[in-house]
């Protein structure tokens, strides 16, 4: 028997972190959205430690800024060390990265998830379907029809939305559908991960540290406050059933002086680390995000990350689309936007794994000369740039040269600094709000004819004036905010531009030095999203 239960906008199909800020970004707009989750609860043992700057950036615009503290600290330092302790890589975590947020926030799970699914409870467009799982999906070219039924059997309910997106995870069922091949990049590593919380106050220095020891690869990171992680690689000889016992768990915790008498054991489990990526993203109406669509090993802490960029990403053209104020051709620049920026931290990650996870004595000891001859070595802006989670886009809906490739700052993520507003301060993203922005050293009215203004107000925009940092409060008005921690001017100095046009994920479509640059832009954008601008439904 088949009954009709809910119709969306948007389907998401899993409601684990992927799955929550996309709900929470699409809901917040006031679209229609249904998630079917298979388990009745979340998942209580948390997998993901950390998030970074831009992370936090994503978390906030969905409404839990205000949790980060509680579910998280900044992650503080992090080395690499030889067996015999000697330094091979020190890095010092910066406490305010690009978004204004820590370069890494150290985290509690299961306290994220609960404050994702606590916003989320406010929000009356957004229905939750716990104990179902999706196990037919047929795309009707207007619409989809997914089915779902409890785990373990009963009837069929069937869902209809204009949308679905797969944040089924891992074994996504929704990539299964799609049919798309992966890549997979053969790196595969076993390790048993120990979630312990310390009975005892214990200062961690560094507070993030790997042990590049090749007998037996380790690492002792923060879980977010109150809680600790030790990491453990399986190594020749043993066997995955060997290794994943309470036994084994607490006789390789004893190494950090970490035992029964001291600590609660939470959790331990083996798990397989790999690196592969789905080929599409796309099939009709149908969409994968998050670990649906990549896995990477946690070395670089981008898994989640990098899924909230997906939605981050995915949920403004979804919202466009919906809205009439984009053709459905824009769902198109969300893979071509998204894939070379998950490869790049797949790849970071497995360049990171393949150093870590070095078991052989002799390529170790080489590793530990090559790494001890460059530790004091500054890093390049290049190579920092390169080993950075922060990528540009390279292609999509930006401003692109006539060979295709970005004209800067198109493609750079915006920095976050906090701001000045004529009502109040705070942080640029909380001041100004969401969406589309004309961010411009001077007054946007000089910038933009009538039509080009109202065009930008029917796609919602902001048009904000940058006032110098240092000028008073007072000075500013409802279409300007002072530059109080000096970031925007600056950037706009940095790029050459008068006037910068900001994509309602924070991402430049593209910069103008003047106000032919600025129609210029404005003319692109229309022609990118492809449709004349309406308030209609889809
Ligand atoms: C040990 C470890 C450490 C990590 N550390 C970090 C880190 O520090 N930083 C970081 O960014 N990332 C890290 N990661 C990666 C991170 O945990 C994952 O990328 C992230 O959890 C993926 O979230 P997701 O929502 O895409 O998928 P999931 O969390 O897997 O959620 C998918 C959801 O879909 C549901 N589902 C699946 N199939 C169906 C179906 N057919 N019907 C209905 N529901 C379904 C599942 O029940 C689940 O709730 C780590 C991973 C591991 C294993």
């Amino acid at each position: 028997m088949h009954t009709q239960t809910t119709d969306a906008d948007v389907l998401i199909v899993g409601y684990g972190p992927v799955g929550q800020v996309l709900a929470l970004q699409l809901a917040a707009r006031g679209r229609r959205v249904t998630v079917v989750e298979r388990w009745r609860t979340g998942y209580p043992m948390p997998r993901a430690v950390a998030f970074d700057s831009e992370g936090a950036r994503i978390l906030a615009a969905a409404g839990i800024g205000e949790r980060i503290g509680e579910i998280g600290e900044p992650s503080g330092d992090y080395t690499w060390m030889n067996a015999a302790g000697q330094a091979l890589l020190h890095v010092d975590v910066a406490e305010r990265g690009r978004c204004g947020w820590p370069e890494s926030t150290s985290m509690y799970q299961p306290a994220l998830e609960a404050a994702l699914i606590e916003r989320g409870a406010a929000l009356p467009e957004l229905t939750v379907v716990r104990g179902e799982e999706v196990v037919a999906i047929t795309d009707h070219g207007d619409r989809v029809e997914v089915t779902s039924r409890e785990p373990q059997g009963g009837p069929d309910r069937v869902h209809t939305a204009r949308w679905v997106v797969g944040c089924d995870g891992a074994n996504s069922f929704v990539r299964g559908v799609i049919g798309t091949a992966m890549t997979d990049l053969g790196f595969s590593h076993d390790w048993l991960i120990c979630d312990v919380v310390l009975h005892e106050e214990r200062r961690f220095r560094p507070n993030n540290l790997q042990i590049c020891d090749p007998h037996r690869p380790r690492t002792s990171v923060s879980a977010g406050p109150g809680h600790r992680r030790w990491e453990f690689m399986r190594t020749a000889g043993e066997t995955v059933a060997e290794l994943n016992t309470e036994k084994s768990a607490w006789r390789l915790l004893e190494l950090f002086d970490v035992h029964p008498g001291n600590a609660t054991l939470e959790r331990f489990h083996v798990y397989s680390f790999s690196a592969r990526y789905a080929e599409t993203w796309r099939s009709g109406r149908l969409l994968l995000a998050g670990d649906a669509c990549h896995v990477m090993p946690p070395f670089a802490g981008q898994g989640m990350t990098a899924g909230f960029r997906d939605v981050t990403n995915l949920s403004w053209k979804l919202d466009a689309v919906l809205g009439g104020t984009a053709d459905e051709r824009l769902l198109d620049s969300y893979p071509v936007e998204r894939r070379p920026h998950a490869k790049h931290a797949i790849q970071m990650s497995v360049n990171l794994g393949r150093i870590i996870c070095q078991t052989d004595p002799k390529a170790a000891a080489d590793r530990d000369m090559v790494m001890l001859a460059t530790a004091e070595r500054p890093v390049s802006p290049a190579a920092a740039r390169q080993r950075s989670p922060l990528q540009p886009l390279t292609g999509g809906l930006l401003d692109l040269s006539e060979k295709g490739r970005p004209v800067r700052p198109a493609g750079v993520l915006t920095p976050q600094g906090r701001v000045a507003g004529a009502d109040r301060a705070g942080w640029f993203d909380d001041v100004v709000g969401p969406g589309f922005v004309l961010l411009c050293g001077e007054d946007p009215a000089a910038l933009l004819s009538e039509e080009e203004r109202q065009y930008l107000d029917t796609l919602g925009a902001r048009l904000v004036r940058v006032l110098p940092e240092g000028t008073d409060s007072g000075a500013a008005d409802a279409g300007s905010v002072v530059d109080t921690d000096g970031v925007y001017l600056p950037f706009l100095a940095e790029t050459g531009s008068t006037a910068v046009l900001v994509r309602p994920d924070h991402y430049a479509f593209g910069g103008a030095a003047d106000r032919a640059g600025v129609s210029r832009l404005v003319a692109e954008l229309r022609a990118g999203l492809g449709a004349p601008a309406t308030t209609s439904g889809d």
